[in-house]
Protein backbone atom coordinates (compact mmCIF):
# COMPACT_ATOMS: atom_id res chain seq x y z
CA UNK A 1 0.00 0.00 0.00
CA UNK A 2 1.15 3.22 -0.71
CA UNK A 3 1.21 6.13 1.83
CA UNK A 4 0.44 9.04 0.68
CA UNK A 5 0.21 10.50 3.98
CA UNK A 6 3.81 10.41 5.49
CA UNK A 7 4.90 13.46 7.01
CA UNK A 8 7.86 14.11 5.19
CA UNK A 9 5.94 14.60 1.90
CA UNK A 10 4.51 17.46 2.56
CA UNK A 11 5.36 20.87 2.69
CA UNK A 12 7.27 21.65 5.70
CA UNK A 13 7.38 25.42 5.99
CA UNK A 14 5.21 26.61 9.08
CA UNK A 15 4.25 30.02 9.66
CA UNK A 16 5.14 32.19 12.13
CA UNK A 17 2.31 33.41 14.40
CA UNK A 18 1.65 36.68 13.15
CA UNK A 19 0.52 40.12 15.64
CA UNK A 20 -2.56 40.69 16.17
CA UNK A 21 -1.98 43.92 15.62
CA UNK A 22 -1.30 43.16 12.23
CA UNK A 23 -4.96 41.61 11.15
CA UNK A 24 -6.83 43.45 8.87
CA UNK A 25 -10.51 43.01 8.19
CA UNK A 26 -11.13 41.80 4.81
CA UNK A 27 -12.94 45.40 2.82
CA UNK A 28 -15.10 42.50 0.85
CA UNK A 29 -16.73 39.60 1.04
CA UNK A 30 -15.41 36.38 -0.29
CA UNK A 31 -17.01 34.18 -2.40
CA UNK A 32 -14.90 31.19 -0.70
CA UNK A 33 -17.25 27.88 1.03
CA UNK A 34 -20.61 29.96 -0.27
CA UNK A 35 -23.57 27.74 -0.89
CA UNK A 36 -24.86 27.47 -4.18
CA UNK A 37 -27.78 30.03 -3.30
CA UNK A 38 -25.63 32.24 -1.93
CA UNK A 39 -23.04 32.23 -4.61
CA UNK A 40 -26.00 32.94 -7.00
CA UNK A 41 -26.94 35.73 -5.46
CA UNK A 42 -23.72 37.16 -5.09
CA UNK A 43 -23.52 36.81 -8.97
CA UNK A 44 -27.11 38.87 -9.26
CA UNK A 45 -25.14 41.41 -7.59
CA UNK A 46 -22.37 41.80 -9.81
CA UNK A 47 -24.98 41.86 -12.57
CA UNK A 48 -25.31 38.12 -14.24
CA UNK A 49 -28.56 37.58 -15.57
CA UNK A 50 -30.96 35.25 -13.53
CA UNK A 51 -31.07 32.46 -16.60
CA UNK A 52 -27.03 32.87 -17.12
CA UNK A 53 -26.39 32.20 -12.75
CA UNK A 54 -26.77 28.33 -12.85
CA UNK A 55 -24.40 28.02 -15.49
CA UNK A 56 -21.38 30.46 -13.83
CA UNK A 57 -22.45 28.89 -10.58
CA UNK A 58 -21.37 25.89 -12.20
CA UNK A 59 -18.35 26.99 -13.52
CA UNK A 60 -17.19 29.24 -10.97
CA UNK A 61 -17.62 26.56 -8.45
CA UNK A 62 -15.56 24.53 -10.38
CA UNK A 63 -12.54 26.57 -10.63
CA UNK A 64 -13.07 27.36 -6.88
CA UNK A 65 -13.39 23.77 -5.44
CA UNK A 66 -11.59 21.25 -8.15
CA UNK A 67 -9.14 23.19 -9.47
CA UNK A 68 -8.81 25.76 -6.19
CA UNK A 69 -8.12 29.06 -7.84
CA UNK A 70 -7.55 31.67 -5.74
CA UNK A 71 -7.10 34.32 -8.16
CA UNK A 72 -10.41 35.57 -10.47
CA UNK A 73 -8.16 35.99 -13.74
CA UNK A 74 -7.54 32.31 -13.14
CA UNK A 75 -10.92 31.23 -13.96
CA UNK A 76 -10.75 31.69 -18.26
CA UNK A 77 -13.88 29.62 -18.84
CA UNK A 78 -15.45 33.06 -17.50
CA UNK A 79 -15.76 36.35 -19.70
CA UNK A 80 -12.59 38.73 -19.31
CA UNK A 81 -15.73 41.59 -18.28
CA UNK A 82 -17.28 39.29 -15.67
CA UNK A 83 -13.99 38.33 -13.75
CA UNK A 84 -13.11 41.86 -13.39
CA UNK A 85 -16.61 42.74 -12.11
CA UNK A 86 -16.64 39.55 -9.78
CA UNK A 87 -12.96 40.98 -8.37
CA UNK A 88 -14.52 44.11 -8.20
CA UNK A 89 -17.19 43.01 -5.76
CA UNK A 90 -15.79 40.09 -3.90
CA UNK A 91 -12.36 38.23 -3.02
CA UNK A 92 -11.21 34.49 -3.14
CA UNK A 93 -9.94 34.96 0.26
CA UNK A 94 -9.69 31.77 2.63
CA UNK A 95 -10.17 32.08 6.47
CA UNK A 96 -7.01 34.00 7.54
CA UNK A 97 -4.09 31.91 8.52
CA UNK A 98 -2.30 33.47 11.25
CA UNK A 99 0.01 30.48 12.39
CA UNK A 100 0.79 26.90 11.47
CA UNK A 101 2.45 24.43 13.85
CA UNK A 102 3.46 21.18 12.27
CA UNK A 103 3.90 18.56 15.36
CA UNK A 104 6.94 15.71 15.31
CA UNK A 105 4.30 13.38 14.31
CA UNK A 106 2.83 15.45 11.38
CA UNK A 107 0.12 16.92 12.79
CA UNK A 108 -0.51 20.52 11.90
CA UNK A 109 -2.84 22.96 13.66
CA UNK A 110 -3.83 26.30 12.24
CA UNK A 111 -4.72 29.07 13.79
CA UNK A 112 -7.33 31.40 11.81
CA UNK A 113 -8.65 34.95 12.69
CA UNK A 114 -12.12 35.95 11.17
CA UNK A 115 -13.71 39.09 11.40
CA UNK A 116 -15.06 39.85 15.23
CA UNK A 117 -17.71 42.73 15.51
CA UNK A 118 -14.52 45.49 15.85
CA UNK A 119 -12.86 45.47 13.20
CA UNK A 120 -9.56 45.44 14.65
CA UNK A 121 -10.12 42.37 16.44
CA UNK A 122 -10.65 38.81 15.07
CA UNK A 123 -11.54 35.94 16.38
CA UNK A 124 -9.55 33.21 16.64
CA UNK A 125 -10.21 29.17 15.94
CA UNK A 126 -8.05 26.35 15.32
CA UNK A 127 -8.20 23.53 12.69
CA UNK A 128 -6.22 20.20 12.62
CA UNK A 129 -4.67 18.12 10.23
CA UNK A 130 -3.76 14.61 10.91
CA UNK A 131 -2.24 11.98 9.07
CA UNK A 132 -2.41 8.98 9.53
CA UNK A 133 -1.65 5.62 7.21
CA UNK A 134 -4.80 5.36 5.66
CA UNK A 135 -6.51 8.78 5.92
CA UNK A 136 -5.49 12.12 6.30
CA UNK A 137 -8.63 13.89 8.73
CA UNK A 138 -9.14 17.61 9.17
CA UNK A 139 -10.64 18.10 12.56
CA UNK A 140 -12.65 21.50 12.00
CA UNK A 141 -14.62 24.06 13.91
CA UNK A 142 -18.38 24.93 13.95
CA UNK A 143 -18.28 28.08 16.59
CA UNK A 144 -15.70 30.38 18.44
CA UNK A 145 -15.27 28.66 21.31
CA UNK A 146 -18.59 26.76 23.08
CA UNK A 147 -21.69 27.87 25.13
CA UNK A 148 -21.06 24.69 26.77
CA UNK A 149 -18.68 23.79 29.41
CA UNK A 150 -17.86 20.47 29.43
CA UNK A 151 -15.38 20.60 32.70
CA UNK A 152 -12.81 18.37 31.44
CA UNK A 153 -12.77 20.31 28.26
CA UNK A 154 -10.34 23.43 27.20
CA UNK A 155 -12.41 24.62 24.76
CA UNK A 156 -15.11 24.95 27.08
CA UNK A 157 -13.57 27.35 29.22
CA UNK A 158 -13.48 30.30 26.52
CA UNK A 159 -16.27 32.57 27.03
CA UNK A 160 -15.85 34.34 23.72
CA UNK A 161 -18.55 32.84 21.51
CA UNK A 162 -19.74 33.59 18.24
CA UNK A 163 -21.03 31.18 15.39
CA UNK A 164 -19.13 29.95 11.79
CA UNK A 165 -20.82 31.12 9.24
CA UNK A 166 -20.87 28.05 6.37
CA UNK A 167 -18.43 29.51 4.76
CA UNK A 168 -15.84 29.99 7.77
CA UNK A 169 -16.56 26.23 7.86
CA UNK A 170 -15.90 25.07 4.47
CA UNK A 171 -12.80 27.61 4.05
CA UNK A 172 -11.27 25.71 6.57
CA UNK A 173 -11.11 22.82 4.09
CA UNK A 174 -10.31 24.69 1.34
CA UNK A 175 -7.05 26.36 3.61
CA UNK A 176 -6.35 23.13 4.35
CA UNK A 177 -6.39 21.82 0.54
CA UNK A 178 -4.05 25.23 -0.05
CA UNK A 179 -1.47 24.24 2.84
CA UNK A 180 -0.94 21.24 1.74
CA UNK A 181 -0.47 21.42 -1.75
CA UNK A 182 -3.84 18.96 -2.20
CA UNK A 183 -5.54 20.18 -4.90
CA UNK A 184 -4.38 18.42 -8.16
CA UNK A 185 -4.20 14.96 -5.58
CA UNK A 186 -7.62 15.77 -4.95
CA UNK A 187 -8.77 16.33 -8.52
CA UNK A 188 -7.02 12.92 -9.70
CA UNK A 189 -8.15 10.83 -6.97
CA UNK A 190 -11.47 9.71 -8.69
CA UNK A 191 -12.87 6.65 -7.40
CA UNK A 192 -10.03 6.66 -4.50
CA UNK A 193 -10.84 9.44 -2.10
CA UNK A 194 -8.53 7.62 0.13
CA UNK A 195 -6.05 9.22 -1.98
CA UNK A 196 -6.29 12.25 -1.34
CA UNK A 197 -3.99 14.25 1.93
CA UNK A 198 -7.45 15.57 3.29
CA UNK A 199 -9.51 12.36 2.92
CA UNK A 200 -11.93 12.88 5.83
CA UNK A 201 -13.15 15.59 7.79
CA UNK A 202 -14.39 15.44 11.78
CA UNK A 203 -16.25 18.46 13.03
CA UNK A 204 -14.70 17.86 16.32
CA UNK A 205 -12.82 21.12 16.44
CA UNK A 206 -13.80 24.29 18.76
CA UNK A 207 -17.61 24.28 19.21
CA UNK A 208 -21.03 22.42 19.69
CA UNK A 209 -22.28 22.17 16.04
CA UNK A 210 -25.68 21.63 16.66
CA UNK A 211 -25.91 24.56 18.27
CA UNK A 212 -24.90 26.14 15.02
CA UNK A 213 -27.59 24.01 12.85
CA UNK A 214 -27.83 25.70 9.44
CA UNK A 215 -24.54 26.93 8.83
CA UNK A 216 -22.72 23.90 9.76
CA UNK A 217 -25.54 22.02 7.46
CA UNK A 218 -25.52 24.61 4.70
CA UNK A 219 -21.00 24.56 5.22
CA UNK A 220 -20.95 20.71 5.07
CA UNK A 221 -23.18 20.13 1.77
CA UNK A 222 -20.43 22.76 0.37
CA UNK A 223 -17.56 19.78 1.61
CA UNK A 224 -19.72 16.79 0.61
CA UNK A 225 -20.55 18.59 -3.00
CA UNK A 226 -19.82 15.53 -5.34
CA UNK A 227 -19.20 18.66 -8.39
CA UNK A 228 -16.47 20.19 -5.71
CA UNK A 229 -14.19 19.42 -2.92
CA UNK A 230 -16.12 15.98 -3.06
CA UNK A 231 -15.82 14.68 0.58
CA UNK A 232 -18.66 12.14 0.74
CA UNK A 233 -21.07 11.79 3.44
CA UNK A 234 -19.31 8.99 5.03
CA UNK A 235 -16.52 10.39 5.18
CA UNK A 236 -17.48 13.27 7.84
CA UNK A 237 -18.41 13.09 11.08
CA UNK A 238 -20.35 15.37 13.17
CA UNK A 239 -19.58 15.48 17.09
CA UNK A 240 -22.09 16.43 19.58
CA UNK A 241 -22.34 17.05 23.30
CA UNK A 242 -25.94 15.43 23.01
CA UNK A 243 -28.20 17.92 21.67
CA UNK A 244 -31.29 15.91 21.44
CA UNK A 245 -33.60 17.80 19.62
CA UNK A 246 -31.20 17.91 16.75
CA UNK A 247 -30.43 14.53 16.08
CA UNK A 248 -32.80 13.73 13.83
CA UNK A 249 -32.75 16.63 12.18
CA UNK A 250 -28.85 15.83 11.59
CA UNK A 251 -29.27 12.66 10.33
CA UNK A 252 -32.52 13.91 7.75
CA UNK A 253 -30.65 17.12 6.68
CA UNK A 254 -27.09 16.34 6.65
CA UNK A 255 -26.52 12.99 6.54
CA UNK A 256 -23.33 12.54 8.09
CA UNK A 257 -21.51 9.91 10.46
CA UNK A 258 -22.40 10.78 13.79
CA UNK A 259 -20.62 11.08 16.78
CA UNK A 260 -21.97 11.09 20.37
CA UNK A 261 -19.76 12.51 23.42
CA UNK A 262 -21.03 10.31 25.96
CA UNK A 263 -18.14 10.27 28.36
CA UNK A 264 -20.30 8.44 31.25
CA UNK A 265 -23.27 6.27 32.16
CA UNK A 266 -25.22 7.49 34.70
CA UNK A 267 -26.99 10.96 34.97
CA UNK A 268 -25.78 11.74 38.39
CA UNK A 269 -21.84 11.70 36.62
CA UNK A 270 -22.41 12.96 32.98
CA UNK A 271 -24.46 16.39 34.48
CA UNK A 272 -21.07 17.24 35.80
CA UNK A 273 -19.20 16.20 32.96
CA UNK A 274 -21.25 17.46 30.12
CA UNK A 275 -23.83 19.65 31.54
CA UNK A 276 -25.72 19.95 28.84
CA UNK A 277 -27.50 16.18 30.46
CA UNK A 278 -29.06 17.88 32.88
CA UNK A 279 -31.25 19.44 29.96
CA UNK A 280 -31.07 16.35 28.13
CA UNK A 281 -30.56 12.93 30.20
CA UNK A 282 -28.97 9.52 29.26
CA UNK A 283 -32.35 8.30 28.47
CA UNK A 284 -33.75 10.88 25.68
CA UNK A 285 -29.98 11.07 24.45
CA UNK A 286 -29.87 7.17 23.64
CA UNK A 287 -33.44 7.38 22.52
CA UNK A 288 -32.46 9.83 19.65
CA UNK A 289 -29.50 7.86 18.81
CA UNK A 290 -31.81 4.05 18.95
CA UNK A 291 -33.81 6.80 15.98
CA UNK A 292 -30.93 8.32 14.07
CA UNK A 293 -32.12 8.31 10.84
CA UNK A 294 -29.98 6.28 8.58
CA UNK A 295 -28.91 3.96 11.22
CA UNK A 296 -27.35 0.74 10.50
CA UNK A 297 -24.69 -1.63 10.68
CA UNK A 298 -22.64 0.25 8.04
CA UNK A 299 -23.58 3.57 9.58
CA UNK A 300 -23.03 2.89 12.96
CA UNK A 301 -22.98 5.96 15.18
CA UNK A 302 -19.61 6.49 17.09
CA UNK A 303 -19.99 6.78 21.34
CA UNK A 304 -16.82 8.97 22.29
CA UNK A 305 -15.36 7.99 26.12
CA UNK A 306 -13.08 10.13 27.19
CA UNK A 307 -10.63 7.82 29.40
CA UNK A 308 -10.74 9.99 33.06
CA UNK A 309 -8.79 8.44 35.97
CA UNK A 310 -10.72 7.64 38.85
CA UNK A 311 -13.97 9.19 37.63
CA UNK A 312 -15.70 7.22 34.68
CA UNK A 313 -12.94 4.46 33.86
CA UNK A 314 -13.70 1.75 36.50
CA UNK A 315 -14.66 -2.12 34.75
CA UNK A 316 -18.08 -1.67 36.37
CA UNK A 317 -18.41 1.44 33.93
CA UNK A 318 -17.47 -0.29 31.08
CA UNK A 319 -19.72 -3.29 31.45
CA UNK A 320 -22.63 -0.24 32.37
CA UNK A 321 -21.97 1.36 28.70
CA UNK A 322 -22.15 -2.13 27.39
CA UNK A 323 -25.68 -2.20 28.61
CA UNK A 324 -26.96 1.80 27.60
CA UNK A 325 -25.77 1.08 24.18
CA UNK A 326 -27.11 -2.26 23.76
CA UNK A 327 -29.41 -2.40 20.17
CA UNK A 328 -27.64 0.57 18.96
CA UNK A 329 -25.20 -0.20 15.51
CA UNK A 330 -22.51 1.12 17.59
CA UNK A 331 -18.57 1.87 17.53
CA UNK A 332 -17.23 3.57 21.12
CA UNK A 333 -14.11 5.20 20.74
CA UNK A 334 -11.88 5.44 23.78
CA UNK A 335 -10.09 9.50 24.47
CA UNK A 336 -6.98 9.40 26.51
CA UNK A 337 -7.80 12.59 28.37
CA UNK A 338 -5.57 15.27 27.08
CA UNK A 339 -4.98 17.55 29.74
CA UNK A 340 -4.30 20.99 29.63
CA UNK A 341 -3.35 23.88 31.95
CA UNK A 342 -5.46 24.20 34.91
CA UNK A 343 -7.48 21.30 34.05
CA UNK A 344 -8.77 19.02 36.94
CA UNK A 345 -8.37 15.62 35.63
CA UNK A 346 -5.78 12.90 34.67
CA UNK A 347 -6.38 10.24 32.22
CA UNK A 348 -6.64 7.05 33.28
CA UNK A 349 -3.62 4.92 33.25
CA UNK A 350 -2.94 2.62 30.22
CA UNK A 351 -3.80 -0.83 32.03
CA UNK A 352 -7.04 0.31 32.74
CA UNK A 353 -8.08 1.60 29.61
CA UNK A 354 -6.40 -1.74 28.00
CA UNK A 355 -9.08 -3.24 30.52
CA UNK A 356 -11.54 -1.08 29.81
CA UNK A 357 -11.19 -1.48 26.11
CA UNK A 358 -10.98 -5.01 26.71
CA UNK A 359 -14.31 -5.51 28.04
CA UNK A 360 -16.12 -3.37 25.53
CA UNK A 361 -14.45 -5.36 22.75
CA UNK A 362 -15.23 -8.76 24.52
CA UNK A 363 -18.77 -7.53 24.52
CA UNK A 364 -18.75 -7.36 20.32
CA UNK A 365 -17.58 -3.50 20.08
CA UNK A 366 -15.12 -2.15 17.83
CA UNK A 367 -13.47 -0.11 20.71
CA UNK A 368 -10.08 1.58 19.23
CA UNK A 369 -8.10 4.08 21.53
CA UNK A 370 -7.81 7.32 19.81
CA UNK A 371 -4.31 8.09 19.49
CA UNK A 372 -2.79 11.53 21.28
CA UNK A 373 -1.62 13.41 18.22
CA UNK A 374 0.04 16.59 17.99
CA UNK A 375 0.43 16.91 21.86
CA UNK A 376 3.73 18.83 21.23
CA UNK A 377 1.50 21.74 19.67
CA UNK A 378 -1.51 21.52 21.92
CA UNK A 379 -3.67 20.15 19.18
CA UNK A 380 -5.21 17.01 20.63
CA UNK A 381 -9.24 16.79 21.41
CA UNK A 382 -10.39 18.76 23.60
CA UNK A 383 -7.18 20.80 23.75
CA UNK A 384 -8.13 23.54 21.07
CA UNK A 385 -8.35 27.51 22.71
CA UNK A 386 -6.10 30.24 22.00
CA UNK A 387 -4.72 32.49 24.46
CA UNK A 388 -4.63 35.27 22.45
CA UNK A 389 -8.71 34.93 22.00
CA UNK A 390 -8.24 35.65 26.27
CA UNK A 391 -6.33 38.27 25.38
CA UNK A 392 -9.25 40.23 23.18
CA UNK A 393 -11.87 39.20 25.33
CA UNK A 394 -10.00 41.11 27.92
CA UNK A 395 -9.62 43.90 25.99
CA UNK A 396 -12.76 43.86 24.87
CA UNK A 397 -14.22 44.34 28.71
CA UNK A 398 -11.93 47.04 28.89
CA UNK A 399 -12.76 48.92 25.54
CA UNK A 400 -15.90 48.68 27.07
CA UNK A 401 -15.19 49.78 30.43
CA UNK A 402 -14.09 52.83 28.09
CA UNK A 403 -16.74 53.09 26.28
CA UNK A 404 -18.93 53.21 29.26
CA UNK A 405 -17.01 56.17 30.89
CA UNK A 406 -17.14 58.23 27.64
N1 LIG B 1 -18.67 19.94 20.95
C1 LIG B 1 -18.63 18.69 20.30
C2 LIG B 1 -17.46 18.53 19.34
C3 LIG B 1 -16.12 19.05 19.76
S1 LIG B 1 -15.23 18.21 21.02
C4 LIG B 1 -18.65 17.57 21.32
O1 LIG B 1 -18.48 17.85 22.50
O2 LIG B 1 -18.85 16.43 20.91
C5 LIG B 1 -14.63 16.69 20.27
C6 LIG B 1 -14.42 15.57 21.29
O3 LIG B 1 -13.31 15.83 22.15
C7 LIG B 1 -15.61 15.37 22.20
O4 LIG B 1 -15.91 14.00 22.36
C8 LIG B 1 -15.10 15.95 23.50
O5 LIG B 1 -15.82 15.48 24.60
C9 LIG B 1 -13.67 15.52 23.49
N2 LIG B 1 -12.80 16.25 24.42
C10 LIG B 1 -12.96 17.51 24.89
N3 LIG B 1 -11.95 17.82 25.73
C11 LIG B 1 -11.14 16.74 25.78
C12 LIG B 1 -9.90 16.49 26.46
N4 LIG B 1 -9.33 17.40 27.20
N5 LIG B 1 -9.33 15.28 26.28
C13 LIG B 1 -9.91 14.35 25.46
N6 LIG B 1 -11.05 14.56 24.79
C14 LIG B 1 -11.67 15.74 24.94
FE1 LIG C 1 -18.19 22.38 23.95
FE2 LIG C 1 -17.68 19.89 23.04
FE3 LIG C 1 -15.93 21.15 24.67
FE4 LIG C 1 -18.26 20.29 25.64
S1 LIG C 1 -16.59 19.02 24.80
S2 LIG C 1 -17.32 22.31 26.01
S3 LIG C 1 -19.61 20.66 23.91
S4 LIG C 1 -16.49 21.77 22.60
Amino acid sequence: MTVPFAADALPTTAIEKRPLERYVAPAMPSLVGLPRVQLAEALGEAGVPERQRRMRVQQIWHWLYVRGAQDFDAMTTLSKELRQELARRFTLARPDVAAEQISVDGTRKWLIRLPGELADRPHEVECVYIPEADRGTLCISSQVGCTLNCSFCHTGTQRLVRNLTPGEIAGQVVLARDRLGDWQRAASAGSEPEKRLVSNVVMMGMGEPLYNFEAVRDGLAVVADGEGLSISKRRITLSTSGVVPNIARAGNEIGAMLAVSLHAVTDELRNELVPLNRKYPLRELMEACRNYPGLSNARRITFEYVMLKGVNDSAADARALIRLVKGIPAKINLIPFNPWPGSSYQCSDWEQIEKFSEIVFDAGYASPVRTPRGRDILAACGQLKSATEKLSARERLALRAMAMTD
